[in-house]
């Protein structure tokens, strides 16, 4: 660990213990250490590919079926095979600890609930890319039946029980945020004392317009991030520095996690 890492274990350590109620806001920089690349990775696939806009997907078949083929044949792989690294679990600590009432996340990789934060302490505002949803009744559908089907028949997946169309959970561009979980967010956020950005560039609205409702309600505002962000004007600690050891280390995990 460098100097400057100890420095930042020191200070966000003592900004946690002064808290009385923390609120935990994650985006794609805590999940680079287990190996998905970030937003801003040269060569990460939300860059090489321009997105499928929720419109088009729904309006033609030929857009669905470019969307699987990304999904299972163009190495979202990453994605399956990701394991939560020491950011996650010591986040997860600061929840099972009750210090930290949830953790609001950008991310779609199920990393914090397969770190052992209970599902309903996580609030996804982008969604979930290891399963799938009908858009018409919501229904639940795993991906490996689906994935099978696609890779074997080329067939596109639809509701087994309305027959509509069958969408990764995730919130695609164009598509409505989802609202209660907008709702949760902005009450957890409310609702804290403390808020902590971890690997957010915190560009992306309306996820990055939580930090600043924190601050403009009184919270104390940590930004933990390997490179400054769009807030660390109004950020009241700002610690340049890889996520994973220097969580781990403020909540007392061991080497490694
Ligand atoms: P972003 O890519 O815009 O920003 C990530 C930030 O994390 C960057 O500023 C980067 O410097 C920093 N970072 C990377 N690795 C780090 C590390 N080890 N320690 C500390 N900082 C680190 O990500 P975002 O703000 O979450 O927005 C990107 C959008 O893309 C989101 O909407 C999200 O839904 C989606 N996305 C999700 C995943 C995922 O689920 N893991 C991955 C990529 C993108
Ligand atoms: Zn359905």
């Amino acid at each position: 660990m460098t100097e400057q890492d100890a420095r930042a274990v020191e200070a966000l350590r003592a900004e946690l213990e002064a808290a009385r109620r923390i609120t935990l806001f994650t985006g794609a920089g805590i999940s680079t250490e287990s190996g998905i690349p970030d937003f801003r990775s040269p060569g990460g696939i939300w860059t090489r590919m321009k997105p499928i806009l929720f419109d088009d997907f729904v309006r033609s078949e030929d857009m669905r079926r470019e969307a699987w083929r990304r999904k299972f044949k163009e190495g979202e792989g990453a994605l399956w095979k990701a394991e939560p690294n020491q950011g996650h679990r010591a986040l997860a600590r600061l929840v099972s600890e009750g210090r930290a009432g949830a953790i609001i996340t950008q991310n779609i990789d199920n990393l914090h609930q397969n770190s052992g934060v209970p599902p309903d302490r996580v609030i996804e505002l982008h969604g979930n890319a290891t399963y799938a949803r009908c858009l018409d009744c919501g229904l639940r559908h795993e991906l490996a039946p689906i994935r099978q089907a696609f890779l074997e028949r080329d067939a596109l997946p639809v509701c087994q029980s309305c027959g509509g169309i069958v969408k990764t959970a995730t919130i695609s561009f164009g598509q409505a945020m989802p609202e209660a979980a907008m709702a949760r967010a902005q009450a957890e956020t409310l609702a804290c004392d403390l808020f902590v950005c971890v690997g957010s560039s915190l560009t992306v609205y309306p996820a990055a317009g939580f930090p600043l409702l924190a601050r403009r309600n009184g919270a104390r505002l940590v930004i933990l991030n390997r490179e400054p962000t769009d807030q660390d004007e109004v950020a009241d600690l700002v610690l340049n520095c890889e996520a994973g050891p220097v969580l781990a280390g403020a909540v007392g995990l061991g080497a490694g996690g």
